[in-house]
């Protein structure tokens, strides 16, 4: 007989219920009042009944480390398509670009996981930018992104497939979405790497990523647990190209229809009104910090960022302050970003800031600070008060660009 996984020791337990009113996936319920019955169907294994029964009556079986065997079962790399109404998000193209050297230094096949409604002709835009196979569940039902169905769909196609590597991007979606396929199969997740490879003598996947606020980077394996799963952050990897007439297999996946239910619903999608450029995608990103001193200073970053059609960024002083929403932090915990030019105005450059914006080609600093560390980064330092530089570089810029 197969062992559960969970299991109630009838002895010990009292039939008080705390581990009903404590479960959050609704997967406890008292049998005709006699006894816990667990719904294996519903029930993650999160714990939660366990926490809570005071009478250690709850128990969970730790899942053994897997044999080599067993993982020698697992194949392929997989990347998980982040689209909006069809429209697939950049992240999704950086992570095939990374993904097929990864495959490639395995000898393994590429495979992209997309779910959506009416999505079916985006396949070949995956396939032209390196998709060996391309795993399709286009249903209704998944039209816009909701937690339930979204994280079950890829739980069901680890289990019947077995990729031997898990990435998706480190979006908002991509990490509600992944950490639950990472709890139900079982397996770790790093987040938020910056630097994926293939260590050649274990063919083990080394994921790297800050750690202790930015002041390391960690090298992370997952030795005992197939798949290996990985976020990254966008902006991190360069895209993948499209090759024309690159073809692959496009793989249309049923599902049951009990996957693909939610307890939530979408009443309306409401889009961001504050942010004019998306700073994730902008070429040229003109940031303000602490230095700025009050929320209606910000004016003066966003003429500039007009003269120049750029996004506007901000440090985490500046957020925190409430001076301008979170959707425009730049560093480690906002966005990361790359553009072409990146102009920080009273900004001074700590580690957690430089982690966002590091990479850009060209970075102009203005900080009347001449020992501010943002200097150690730039291109182009400008040591003065940002309120006589600015305004003066708006008044140019407009001038040349003629707006
Ligand atoms: C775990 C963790 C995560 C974090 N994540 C992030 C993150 O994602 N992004 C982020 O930005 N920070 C992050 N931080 C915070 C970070 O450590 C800094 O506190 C923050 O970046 C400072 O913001 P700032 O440069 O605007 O402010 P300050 O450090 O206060 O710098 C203000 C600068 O403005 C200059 N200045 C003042 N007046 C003028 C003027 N008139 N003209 C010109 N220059 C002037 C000053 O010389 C100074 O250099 C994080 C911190 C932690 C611990």
């Amino acid at each position: 007989m197969t062992e559960l996984p969970i299991r109630i020791d009838e002895e010990q337990c009292t039939k008080c219920t705390l581990c009903v009113q404590a479960c959050p996936f609704d997967a406890i319920s008292m049998e005709k009042k006699q006894f816990p019955y667990i719904d294996l169907e519903k029930c993650t294994l999160c714990g939660a009944c366990v926490e809570a029964c005071k009478f250690e009556a709850i128990s969970i079986k730790e899942k053994a480390a897997a044999k080599a065997e067993d993982l020698d079962a697992y194949k392929d790399v997989w990347v998980f398509v982040e689209q909006h109404e069809g429209k697939i998000n950049s992240v999704t193209y950086e992570l095939l670009g990374e993904g097929r050297k990864l495959a490639d230094d395995l000898g393994m096949d590429l495979c992209a996981v997309m779910l959506g409604s009416g999505v079916s002709d985006k396949a070949d835009e995956l396939t032209s930018r390196g998709a060996d196979k391309v795993y399709l569940v286009d249903k209704p039902e998944l039209e816009y992104f909701q937690d339930e169905p979204y994280a079950r769909v890829p739980v069901k196609l680890v289990e019947d497939y077995k990729p031997n590597i898990f990435l998706c991007g480190a979006t908002t979606i991509g990490r509600s979405l992944v950490s639950r396929v990472a709890v139900a199969a079982h397996v770790g997740l790093t987040a938020d790497c910056t630097e994926l490879a293939i260590d050649p003598e274990t063919k083990q996947l080394l994921q790297t990523r800050p750690a202790f606020g930015g002041n390391i980077m960690a090298t992370i394996i997952s030795p005992n647990a197939r798949p290996q799963m990985a976020t990254v952050r966008h902006k991190v990897m360069k895209e993948a190209e499209p090759r024309a007439g690159r073809k692959g297999e496009v793989l249309i996946q049923e599902i049951a229809q009990d996957l693909l239910t939610s307890r939530t619903k979408r009443l309306k999608f409401v889009q961001e009104i504050e942010s004019t450029v998306n700073i994730a995608e902008a070429d040229i990103i003109v940031s303000g910090g602490r230095g700025l001193q009050k929320p209606e200073n910000f004016s003066i970053v966003r003429e500039l960022a007009e003269a120049l059609g750029a996004g506007v960024g901000a440090s985490r002083a500046a957020v925190d302050a409430d001076w301008i929403p979170y959707s425009h932090q730049v560093g480690q915990t906002g966005k990361t970003v790359c553009p072409k030019l990146y102009i920080a105005c009273g900004i001074s450059g700590q580690i957690q800031h430089l982690a966002g914006m590091s990479s850009a080609d060209v970075i102009v600093a203005i900080n009347k600070d001449p020992d501010a560390p943002i200097f150690k980064v730039a291109t182009y330092g400008i040591v003065g008060d940002l309120f006589e530089i600015v305004p003066m570089l708006t008044n140019e810029f407009r001038k040349i660009l003629g707006n």
